[in-house]
Order: structure tokens, then C-alpha cells, then sequence
């Protein structure tokens, strides 16, 4: 699998130098996008092809050769090297206009994401954390102020003998700006969960290095969730395991000593990502639920339980996912987040601990959180009984509940409070319901 890393940001924002910078520190393949733009500006000057002249575009589109030359740090064009020419003034005049065609972008994307195929890559542009490699490892916004980036751009222009005054450098570097974060076809946009790096006041290689201390860690944590999924991901054995377990647990264990019974079942969809939502009695009860159900629920549980001989065994085989309450539980974070985006089931206890309802303690915004950021729908299911041997325990499933008003809010807490209070009533309701 490669490993991509995407930075977007505006001319001179330091994306060049940096991304270079990066490459050479972390070895990875380094691809300008820019320089792709700017060779079909080229092409288009050099054969007198004007903006509106849509078919001798896709014509050239058609027969456009570019390499980039990333050992010699040269930009050939059908052949020709035009490294100083794609950056000079004329072609950065009209190279903004000619990356909003739309056939010119379909083209050069489809090209980026074959140059990158199967390399470990740091590719630089307006576009690549949005629509070339959305799913890129890390993606990093790059920004400066206008003015030091227009500075930046004329000292590079001087240095590589390119005829400019820094006023008009500014000049043509707003007007690229306006055009890049306006057009209508890979506009130049903050990808949501893009990292925002300021290189304002900060050397290339100051930045640099502050960025290859976030790609490193960022590649330490993908590691590690990667071997979080492998290790809940079930294999064959205890997959059977599981099923025997599980079967064990509710015809023998639930059915006969808690004389367990599940209302509404089909409320529990065959597929896809779904909250479970329950009001949390006793210990037993998360198993109660896991064996119940045909499909596996994975709960979201305190580390604490796993340390329990028995309990812990039978957790860990149904995957469930520790939290440690203490801290910020990142990993356990991001293992919810998988599973969910995984398409499994997840179990959320939003009392946090036992009988927090009886306590009059105040629900957690957990399983909102996860249902807005992820999109995904809250089933509520009450439970009802003492778990005392030989007394009945019920399950009572209720409809999913749909937030999409909600979705995306996940950082905002009257949203959070809101949708818990939504998820906490549909609860009750059903912890009442046929008693
Ligand atoms: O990065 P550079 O300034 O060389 O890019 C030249 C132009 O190419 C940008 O102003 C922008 O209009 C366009 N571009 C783009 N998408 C990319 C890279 C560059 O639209 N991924």
C-alpha cells in the first residue's frame, strides 16, 4: 500500500520548496502538479489555442506528453525540456484560466493518480486533498499572507533570471488566488480534515520540519490503527468461536437463567453502520445484547471489564473496544470511527456507567459525536429487568433514529446535547414500554 501525503495551498505559499524538502527527508516521490497546469498553458501559447477553443483542447489534451523529471528537476513537454518557460510571466498569466476546463483538469487528475500509483508520493497543488487523493495519509493545507507570498514568488522569479516586479507578482498572485478559490471545477478549498499550516515568518525548511514531524507522527498512528483493525478483524476461527459463544450465551446462559426475550429484532437492519444505543443496568448486559443479536455489536466498554477473567475473554472474542475514561481515549476514538466507516454494528452505553439514569447523571455525547461525524443512524434500544437469576430481561428495540439535520455538527455542542437528549428519551421511552 502507498503512502500519499497531499498538500493544497495558494502560489507561494511555500508548497514547492517544502514539499521538495519533505521528499528528500522521508524519500518520497515528489510530484508538482502546478508544472502540469503550466505545460498544458504552454502547449496552448505555443499552437495559439485560445481558452474557448474547446475541441483543438481536447485535441492537444489527447497527444500531451509531460514527465516530470524528479531527479533532475527538469519539466518535459512532448518531449522538450520547459522548465524555465512554463514558469514565466505569460504562462502564469493564463495558467489559473486554463486549470478551470474542465477537460483539462479530467485529464491532468487521471494523470496525477497514475504517476502516483503504487509509489509512496507528496504531491503538491490546489486540488489533490480534495479531489485527486481524498483519502490521502496526511493532507496538508499550506497558507501565507499575500504579501510575503508575493515576495517569496519575485525572489524565486530574480533567482531564476524570470523578468517580474514584485508589484505585478502581487498583482497577478491575487488575482490567481481569486480565480483558484472561485472556479468551478477543482476549486482550491480547505479539505475538512486537512492539517492548516501557516509558513508565514517561517523558512521552507522551518516549515519542513515542523511538517515532517506531523506526517511521522501521523504515519506512527496509521500504523498502529492498521494493527488495531487486523487484530479485530475476525479470522476464521474466531469467527466460529464467536458463533458458539455467542449461541451458548443466549440458549443457555440468558435464555434459561434471565429468561430473555427481544422485542422488535427487525428494527437491527441485516447490514451497514448503526449505533446501538442502550440504557447500561448491569455488566451482563452488553453480552445480553451481543448474543442477541445475529449480527456482531461491537460495544464500546471500560478497559477495566477486560481485565475480568471470564468477561474479558468473552469481549475481546466479540471485538469489543476498551475505553479507558481516564483520558482522552484517541485510539479508542479512532477504532469506533473504523468500525463504524467498517460498516458494523457499534454499541454505545450513553449513560457512561451503570444506572447513571437513576443517578441523575448526565448522559455522554459519545454516541452523538460518532453518529454526526460519521453519518450514521441511532438505534435505541431500552432494556428492561434486574438481571437477578430468574427474573426476565427484555430488549426493546426502537426505530433507527435519523440525524442527518444534524450531520457534520459533531463539533457543536448544542447540536451534541441535542441529539443525545433525542437518543436518551427514545431510551426511556422503551425501557417503559410493555413493563
Ligand atoms: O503551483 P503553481 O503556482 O505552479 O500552479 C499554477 C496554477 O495551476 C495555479 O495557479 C492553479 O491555477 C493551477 N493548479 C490547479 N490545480 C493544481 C495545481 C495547480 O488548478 N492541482
Amino acid at each position: 500500500m502507498s503512502f500519499i501525503v497531499a498538500i493544497d495551498g495558494p502560489a507561494g505559499s511555500g508548497k514547492g520548496s517544502v514539499t521538495k524538502l519533505i521528499a528528500e527527508k522521508l524519500n518520497l516521490h515528489c510530484i508538482d502538479t502546478g508544472a502540469m497546469y503550466r505545460c498544458v498553458a504552454l502547449d496552448m501559447m505555443n499552437k495559439g489555442i485560445k481558452i474557448d477553443e474547446l475541441e483543438k483542447i481536447n485535441e492537444l489534451l489527447k497527444n500531451i506528453d509531460i514527465v516530470l523529471d524528479e531527479e533532475n528537476e527538469k519539466v518535459f513537454l512532448n518531449g522538450q525540456d520547459v522548465s524555465k518557460e512554463i514558469r514565466s510571466v505569460e504562462v502564469t498569466k493564463i495558467v489559473s484560466q486554463v486549470s478551470a476546463i474542465k477537460e483539462v483538469r479530467l485529464k491532468l487528475v487521471e494523470m496525477q493518480r497514475k504517476i502516483a500509483k503504487d509509489k509512496d508520493i507528496i504531491m503538491e497543488g490546489r486540488d489533490i486533498t480534495t479531489v485527486v487523493f481524498p483519502n490521502a495519509n496526511v493532507k496538508i493545507y499550506l497558507d501565507a499572507d499575500v504579501e510575503e507570498r508575493a515576495r517569496r514568488r519575485q525572489k524565486q522569479n530574480e533567482e531564476k533570471n524570470i523578468k517580474s516586479t514584485y508589484e505585478q507578482v502581487l498583482e497577478d498572485m491575487k488575482k490567481r488566488d481569486e480565480n483558484d478559490k472561485n472556479k468551478e471545477f477543482g476549486a482550491l478549498k480547505i479539505a475538512e480534515d486537512a492539517i492548516i499550516f501557516d509558513s508565514t515568518g517561517r523558512t521552507a525548511e522551518q516549515s519542513a520540519k515542523k511538517l515532517i514531524k506531523i506526517i511521522k507522527e501521523k504515519k506512527k498512528q496509521e500504523e498502529l490503527d492498521k494493527k488495531v483493525y487486523e487484530e479485530t478483524k475476525e479470522t476464521a476461527i474466531k469467527k466460529i468461536k464467536l458463533k458458539i459463544v455467542k449461541s451458548v450465551l443466549y440458549y443457555v446462559f440468558y435464555k434459561i437463567v434471565y429468561r430473555i426475550k427481544v422485542v422488535n429484532k427487525e428494527k437491527v437492519p441485516k447490514e451497514g453502520a448503526y449505533i446501538i444505543c442502550a440504557n447500561h443496568i448491569n455488566m451482563l448486559d452488553a453480552l445480553a445484547v451481543v448474543s442477541s443479536n445475529k449480527r456482531l455489536v461491537r460495544f464500546i466498554c471500560k478497559e477495566s471489564m477486560f481485565k475480568k477473567k471470564i468477561l474479558g475473554w468473552a469481549l475481546k472474542l466479540a471485538n469489543t473496544i476498551p475505553i479507558n475514561r481516564e483520558k482522552n481515549d484517541i485510539e479508542s476514538m479512532k477504532r469506533t470511527l473504523k468500525a463504524l466507516k467498517n460498516g458494523e454494528l457499534v454499541g454505545i452505553f450513553p449513560e457512561g456507567t451503570r444506572k447513571g439514569m437513576e443517578k441523575n447523571m448526565k448522559a455522554k455525547n459519545g454516541a452523538a459525536f460518532f453518529s454526526l461525524k460519521t453519518g450514521t443512524k441511532v438505534i435505541p434500544l431500552g432494556i428492561q429487568g434486574s438481571f437477578k437469576p430468574f427474573s426476565k430481561v427484555k430488549l426493546v428495540y426502537g426505530d433507527p433514529i435519523d440525524f442527518s439535520e444534524y450531520y457534520g455538527k459533531e463539533k457543536d455542542k448544542e447540536a451534541l446535547e441535542k441529539v443525545t437528549d433525542i437518543i436518551m428519551d427514545n431510551i426511556v421511552m422503551l425501557t417503559n414500554k410493555g413493563k
